[in-house]
């Protein structure tokens, strides 16, 4: 095993002993270990996430709810199991308060669902410039549909939200705050808390974009930020694609208007009426993502097993080391540098094409990620075409990082 320096945590966080637990470091890309800096478009899946999903195919596989039989018993208890992973996980307050959704994109799209009753002609959407796209383009349906209005808090030149722009945004005509607790492209992490308190203040609600967030923050409390919604995607969280959640408080979830209709998610159906289940079913129509859910639990069981707090400080050390590697080069503009920022930086390089640098990237086998990174407004905000990204998950190293920068350079040369 090798040694890489500087990289044991204050409670020994073991990066080594982290990489064993996934398999896909084992492989090789052109030749070259993998250097996997993707991880904030989708995060590579531990062993023990693997395996609870090969379990519950090989061992305890029915489909869950009203069954009679044994599997059917053990596939609900594990699914239901994975309901009360994800509310200890947010720190909801009970597991009624969690609908298992496909990721962060449907929760969102669930709750402009549930709330376009509610928001009119002339209402305002309070969003930021740095919101993925996810957490746009559903509040785009509510003003093509319904006529509300798109209000957007500015960032500033360093990446952080302009928090006086956006408490001035607020009004009484204000229904609905929906920010993001961290950029997938800036690193910013938000004054969540304060975002919501504002928002509350102008008798608006709020909804936070945990996508990140729950990935880097040592801990996520929904009720101590007051969210009325949370949402989050499984497969960032080590988890696998198909599985993540919306987190609501019960009397937004008793009032909303569901998403899907079908089966699981009634109460009774006749030929001239039909009655909902209670939340979360009420929004769960279908037979769930059964195997997934059970993966995402094991995700959560697994980071819970990790000092988290040494965690984030560890990847936070490698960006900053990629950040001031990057630095050296006087063509290459690093996108938000705000204080506080999370594992996560976003460049682009004067004259050469971020797909281009990517590509010959990877022949060095490292992986980044080049575009526009979901987030459209933000990088007109910041009049960038596109750009590459280098995300950090707990598994890299510092051997990582300067690969990367190595790979950064020959990249560079290559393309003259
Ligand atoms: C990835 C991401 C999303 C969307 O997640 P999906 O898994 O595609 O639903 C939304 N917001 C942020 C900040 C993200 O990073």
């Amino acid at each position: 095993m090798t040694k890489t320096g500087g990289c044991a945590g204050p409670k020994g966080f073991d990066v080594e002993k982290v990489r064993a637990d996934f398999p896909i470091f084992q492989r090789t890309i052109w030749d070259k270990p993998l250097v996997y800096l993707d991880s904030g478009a989708s995060a590579q899946k531990p062993k023990a996430v693997i395996d609870a999903m090969t379990r519950v195919m090989e061992h305890s596989f029915a489909n869950v709810h009203r069954g009679l039989h044994t599997l059917a018993n053990e596939a609900t208890e594990a699914f239901e199991g994975a309901r009360g992973d994800v509310a200890r996980l947010l720190g909801a307050k009970s597991d009624e308060e969690i609908v298992f959704t496909r990721g962060s994109t449907e929760a969102i799209n669930i709750v402009a669902n549930g709330l376009s009753d509610d928001i009119g002609a002339g209402d305002e959407i309070v969003v930021s410039q740095m919101e993925h796209h996810s957490n746009i383009v559903p509040w785009h349906f509510l003003r093509e549909r319904n006529g509300a209005v798109l209000k957007w808090a500015p960032v500033a030149d360093d990446g952080s939200l302009d928090m006086e722009a956006y408490a001035k945004l607020l009004g009484p005509k204000t229904k609905l705050v929906a920010m993001t607790h961290m950029s997938n492209v800036l690193g910013t992490i938000t004054d969540a808390a304060e975002i919501v308190r504002l928002a509350h203040e102008a008798g608006a609600l709020c909804l936070l974009d945990g996508s990140q967030s729950v990935v880097h923050l040592p801990k996520t409390d929904v009720q101590a930020l007051d969210a009325d919604f949370y949402v989050f995607t499984g497969h960032k969280l080590y988890g696998p694609t198909g599985a993540g959640a919306l987190y609501a408080k019960k009397k937004h979830l008793k009032r909303m208007r569901p998403f899907q209709g079908g089966g699981e998610m009634i109460e009774s159906v006749s030929e001239d009426a039909v009655t909902f289940a209670d939340p979360p079913q009420k929004f769960e129509a279908g037979t769930p993502s059964i195997i997934d859910a059970i993966g995402l639990g094991a995700a959560i069981r697994y980071v819970e097993t990790i000092d988290r707090q040494a965690a984030m400080d560890h990847e936070t050390r490698l960006m900053r080391k990629a950040q001031d590697g990057l630095k050296k080069w006087n063509d290459v503009r690093i996108l938000g540098d705000a204080p506080g920022k999370g594992a996560i930086v976003a460049f682009d390089v004067k004259g050469a094409h971020a797909h281009d640098l990517a590509q010959i990237m990877d022949r060095f086998g490292v992986a980044v990620r080049a575009g526009s990174h979901c987030a459209e407004p933000l990088m007109r905000r910041f009049d960038c075409q596109s750009s590459l990204r280098a995300s950090f998950a707990m598994y890299n190293t510092e051997k990582d990082v300067d690969t990367f920068l190595e790979a950064f350079e020959k990249a560079r040369d290559i393309l003259g």
